[in-house]
């Protein structure tokens, strides 16, 4: 089966393909564009590197541990209407989580969150969110910039974590991250709140039950009315989850729990 690690593999291995193949057109395309948009996505190979990046980023998605633990992250906001309800919730339960936050939200909304972030962690979700693997390196970089900015003035804390719209990578998503000192974090399970709408409880069951250690779990606090069916399972899922032994991280903690990576911490 071909996992998001050969995916990301293929991604690099396209990118240094695409490079070879301007200088030499003899050298054959190992990997046909059918399988990966390329918009954006050879980005390295396009732009210079003429500032002072490292040249790579970690990418994260599941931490491996043999503790009970797991991070849930919410997604896309803040936004009026749930998103005091889930910090409430967290609160109530004594939950840290991560949340991945849309900078024009925060610039709108971040009264929402202001003295409420104490256990939590916040994380760079771009300014708009926009699908990142069809923008260059430089406008990915603005839209980093302006998130990073309006959190860190309205919040307070300096996010080190950068989730992807979509969970979308191409190269410039790579540079860009890599430029601004971010670390990137996907997810290992999602909400699957569509197929609940008639049984919320069955979600909450789903991601009780489906637990392993080191996952990395997304939610949305922001979007369409069928996400408030995994929003209203968040207690039950918390007290099936401790009665499974699990506890709970933001995913700074959860990464720092896993296989050390070299370089960027
Ligand atoms: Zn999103």
């Amino acid at each position: 089966m071909l996992n998001r690690r050969a995916l990301f593999r293929g991604g690099l291995l396209l990118t240094a393909g695409a490079a070879i193949g301007a200088a030499a057109a003899t050298v054959p395309q190992v990997w046909p564009q059918r399988h990966l948009p390329l918009d954006g996505g050879y980005a390295p190979a396009a732009d210079r590197l003429d500032y002072d990046n490292q040249g790579r980023v970690s990418v994260t998605w599941h931490v491996e541990t043999t503790e009970p633990v797991v991070a849930f992250t919410f997604d896309d906001g803040p936004g009026p209407k749930w998103t005091s309800e889930v910090l409430d919730t967290l609160e109530h339960y004594e939950v840290p989580a991560t949340f991945f936050l849309v900078g024009q939200n925060v610039a709108a909304h971040g009264d929402l969150l202001r003295g409420r972030l104490d256990r939590h962690e916040v994380g760079n979700h771009t300014w708009s969110h926009p699908d990142l693997a069809k923008m260059d390196a430089p406008a990915v970089g603005r839209e980093l910039a302006r998130a990073h900015d309006t959190i860190k003035s309205v919040t307070g804390r300096e996010p080190k974590l950068f989730r992807p719209p979509y969970g979308h990578l191409g190269g410039s998503t790579l540079l860009g991250a890599d430029r601004a000192g971010y670390n990137l974090v996907l997810w290992s399970t999602k909400m699957n709140e569509d197929l609940y709408v008639k049984n919320p409880p069955g979600q909450a069951q789903d991601i009780v039950e489906h637990a392993r250690p080191g996952q990395i779990i997304l939610a949305h606090d922001v979007g369409s009315p069928n996400r408030y069916v995994a929003l209203s399972q968040l207690g039950t899922m918390f007290t099936g989850l401790r009665q499974r032994g699990y506890r709970f991280v933001t995913v700074s903690e959860l990464m720092a729990l896993g296989q050390p990576v070299s370089g960027k911490s």
